[in-house]
């Protein structure tokens, strides 16, 4: 830390007027806060504020007799203390009052007074300089004043030792006045002994008003020496009572160091003393590696010499306990059993089994070579579909310590590794932060969402990311606020991403990246009822012979209620359903079955006859709502309760009823929440040929949009496909309108191309598009379909919504065995190789002109 460098006080400060005596910079004081003036100023100021800035506030001594404040300000002294309040605390005992413990910074001039009300603020001139904290050592470079001055303050040191020699240096306060007498810098003695020596209000006022340090010393020295010569004389009467013990409390009762930081309250400084003492002991057997015990130790020896009262000291014990309480040498025995790691991963986790396959090879490796630098894990996929849970599942196999460090947001590579500890408030990164809270040098860390990292001014947190993922440098991590190498080696990192496209490219390559996939709904269903619904149940207290989720239920939970590729939201729905029943189980217990779920809806049952019946044909238990079950009985949930919990469907099939007009057709989309399906619809208008796109699209996409447009227009003949006027030209007098829905959400990719194609087909033709089809392909201008992306999470989502045939390109027929074997045989998979066999199979009856009738669309499907 420089030591030159000056503090500045904010130029503004809000002023507190105080009857209580006057504040010395370098004292501390306790002031009690009543006057309706000052109450605000700690209301709105010191509790609402946040920052460091917040907290310092100017402390004028009030001159006027207390009774007579009055509302109106006073005539404010022209010349107060700037404090930092350490301490507020608020009671309503006997009347509402605040007490503050404010220390002394500097003095400063009132230039102008800014407001009165609520609370005065004023513009003010700092007068002091207010320098850093500088050890002794630093300090004894520095010279010292000069001429009369360097005179007068030689003078007031030599006083002040006599004093201080004249008290029991036995007693530890004496002993660190004693220390602090050569550690303090000297012009700041006066108002450091002004204030603990026997002096009245009026003598520490001029004190205060002393603003040149000449004046300074000679308005102190004279009380200086008369406290001397007041000790002396007492010392001389105890002698004649030779009871020396007493020596030290009676100087204290005689109130030689009336209420100041380092008044003789024994007790708080044994326990001081003790403290540091104790923070030694932990220092030396915190087992730290050499540079950082070195680190540590000199910081306690300035830690020893500081006075209590000093924001620095707070800070600097801050770090000490940080650095105790790192996990240095500590760490966990990994136990490692490949066969109970498989058992472990299947049992929580129902499917993804290509992942678990990977991350078992991986461990197995691990168990193999323990000192491997293997690459970081990065699990990708839409939310919700267990990766976190995963990296949790492989701390336990491996009996580590689990922590997750969310990075999403993060834009300031402080975050990651810690700001400087010359900042106020600095703190260290969440790296270390971490460490501190696993408590071991080898725990699992969960880096979710990397692909999420932000990036600002504060410099780029990927690349001090980078730090802590490389193996080759990441055993000497050094964090801005430790300074000093931690060894991250032994950590395992474990990262998650919605999306690779957004990771930085550097930390992308240093991870292997596995994909999650989405799940079907049966897949869906499994997860429900052998994980989500005990685990649901569990948490609230209820039991399965208190609640039952039939399977169909949570079908409909999972088509009606949800739509999304993982299980969150499921998992969120049966926490609804457990709440809800919980309610009815606490109240009273006696539930029966007509006020449980069933009977709950009979009033609607009778409404919807047709529901009614059929649930009861469904009931599991063959329990009828008309009969009163016996209090012991679960509470079923079916149809109808399932409706009277979480309401009205919110997703319902309706790729159906949207295809009911030519130009609208289904495309099948991927975005990092998985895969959507995507009505596009097409309008035509009069006008000059002109393509208007809307939905928010990329430029990619905004160019496959040409493309469709020419090709089909190169093709026109062949289609049979007429303008408005009749005419060949299907441009010619029209203006074409393409929409993609959810227009608020950015959309690019080239994969919509032959749904685009198709919507215009159905658009000029004035054919409806089957409404039971889906498709995705990119389109050349020659009518060719290329492969595209994300096929197994597009078909999942044309499955959930219903479809019945997908059209995808040829060349993705590889990628269809990633789809589970009942999703394949509920669906028709045709596979083009071009534009014709995609209207052919989008149009019922085929496209009217193919070029070549005889290339008919190839039925992959049903398998
Ligand atoms: P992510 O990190 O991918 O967003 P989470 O790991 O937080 O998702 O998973 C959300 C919830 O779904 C968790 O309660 C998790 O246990 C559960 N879950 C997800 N996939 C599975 C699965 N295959 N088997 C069991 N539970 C799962």
């Amino acid at each position: 830390m420089s030591s030159n460098s000056g503090i500045q006080i904010p130029s503004r400060l809000p002023l507190l007027l105080t009857h209580e005596g006057v504040l010395l910079p370098g004292s501390t004081m306790r002031i009690s806060v009543e006057t309706a003036r000052n109450m605000h100023l700690v209301k709105n100021r010191l509790l609402k504020g946040t920052s460091l800035k917040s907290t310092i506030i100017g402390v004028i001594p009030n001159t006027r007799d207390p009774e007579h404040d009055t509302e109106d300000l006073p005539t404010l002294h022209s010349i107060g203390t700037a404090g930092l309040a350490v301490q507020v605390v608020g009671s309503n005992w006997p009347k509402p009052h605040y007490t503050l413990l404010i220390t002394g910074l500097c003095r400063f001039r009132v230039a102008q007074l800014l407001k009165e009300g609520p609370f005065p603020v004023a513009e003010v001139e700092q007068l002091d300089k207010l320098e850093q904290y500088t050890s002794p050592e630093e300090m004894s470079e520095a010279a010292g004043p000069e001429g009369e001055l360097g005179e007068l303050s030689q003078r007031f040191y030599q006083a002040a030792v006599q004093l201080v020699g004249m008290l029991d240096m036995s007693v530890p306060v004496v002993a660190k006045l004693r220390r602090l007498l050569d550690s303090l810098p000297r012009e700041t003695l006066p108002d450091v002994l002004a204030s603990m020596i026997h002096t009245s209000n009026k003598e520490k006022l001029q004190v205060l008003d002393a603003v040149s340090l000449e004046e300074r010393f000679k308005k102190t020295l004279p009380l200086l020496t008369r406290q001397i010569e007041g000790l002396k004389l007492l010392q001389k009467t105890r002698k004649l009572r030779p009871d020396d013990n007493k020596r030290v409390l009676a100087v204290r009762k005689g109130g030689v160091l009336p209420g100041h930081q380092f008044s003789l309250d024994e007790e708080g400084d044994d326990e001081d003393g003790d403290d540091t003492a104790v923070l030694e002991r932990k220092v030396k057997g915190a087992n730290m590696p050499e540079p950082a015990l070195r680190v540590c130790l000199k910081e306690l020896k300035r830690l020893k010499k500081m006075p209590q009262s000093m924001p620095e000291y707070a800070l600097t014990r801050n770090y000490l306990d940080l650095m105790v309480e790192l996990p240095w040498s500590k760490s966990t025995t990994d136990c490692l059993d490949i066969h109970a790691a498989r058992v472990l991963l299947d049992s929580d986790h129902y499917a993804m089994e290509k992942l678990k396959r990977r991350v078992l090879e991986y461990l197995a490796v691990r168990q193999l070579k323990s000192t491997l630098k293997g690459p970081i894990l990065c699990f990708v996929g839409p939310p919700g579909v267990g990766k976190t849970s995963v990296g949790r599942s492989i701390a336990r196999t491996l009996g580590r310590e689990f922590h997750r460090i969310a990075l999403g947001g993060v834009c300031d590579q402080s975050d990651i590794r810690g700001h400087r500890r010359t900042y106020v408030g600095s703190m260290p990164g969440r790296i270390i932060n971490g460490l501190k809270t696993v408590g071991v040098n080898n725990p699992v860390f969960l880096l979710d969402e990397v692909d999420k990292l932000g990036k600002s001014l504060q410099g780029d947190p990927a690349s001090a990311l980078l730090e802590v993922l490389d193996p080759e440098q990441n055993h000497s991590f050094t964090d801005h606020y430790l300074n000093v190498a931690f060894d991250l080696s032994q950590v395992l990192f474990i990262a998650t991403a919605n999306s690779t496209a957004t990771i930085p490219p550097a930390l992308l390559d240093r991870m292997e990246v596995l994909q999650v996939q989405g799940y079907t709904q049966e897949e869906k269903v499994e997860i429900a009822h052998r994980h989500l619904i005990p685990h649901q149940l569990e948490q609230h207290g209820l039991t399965p012979q208190q609640l039952q989720i039939p399977q169909d239920t949570t079908q409909d939970i999972i088509s009606k209620y949800t739509r999304e590729a993982g299980v969150r939201s499921l998992e969120r729905k049966i926490g609804a359903i457990c709440r809800a029943v919980a309610v009815k189980v606490a109240e009273g217990h006696n539930v029966t079955k007509s006020e449980a779920a069933p009977a709950e809806s009979a009033p609607q049952g009778a409404e919807h006859g047709e529901g009614k019946r059929g649930r009861r044909g469904e009931e599991p238990d063959g329990v009828s709502a008309d009969m009163a079950a016996p209090p012991d009985m679960p509470i079923v949930i079916d149809h109808i309760a399932l409706k009277d919990i979480l309401g009205p469907h919110v997703f319902e099939m309706e790729v159906s009823e949207r295809l009911t007009l030519p130009g609208v057709a289904v495309g099948l989309a991927w975005t990092p929440l998985g895969g959507e399906i995507m009505f596009v619809e097409a309008s035509r208008m009069e006008g000059e040929g002109q393509l208007t796109l809307t939905g928010q699209l990329g430029d990619v996409m905004k160019e496959s949009a040409h493309l469709a447009m020419s090709w089909l227009r190169s093709n026109a003949k062949t289609y049979q496909l007429t303008n408005m006027v009749g005419g060949s030209d299907p441009l010619e007098g029209t203006d074409i309108h393409l929409h993609f829905p959810a227009g608020a959400v950015t959309k690019d990719g080239p994969s919509a191309g032959v749904t685009m194609v198709t919507v215009l087909a159905s658009l000029f033709s004035g054919r409806l598009v089957r409404s039971d089809v889906a498709m995705t392909g990119e389109i050349t201008l020659r009518g060719l379909v290329l492969p595209v992306g994300g096929i197994k999470d597009k078909v999942l989502a044309a499955h959930r919504a219903g479809v019945k045939r997908v059209i995808i390109p040829k060349r993705n027929e590889k990628d269809l065995e990633e789809i589970p074997a009942n999703v394949r045989v509920e669906l028709d998979f045709v596979t083009a190789s071009n534009l014709d066999e995609v209207l052919n199979a989008a149009f019922d009856g085929g496209f009217p002109g193919m070029s070549n009738p005889l290339t008919l669309p190839h039925i992959v499907s049903k398998l």
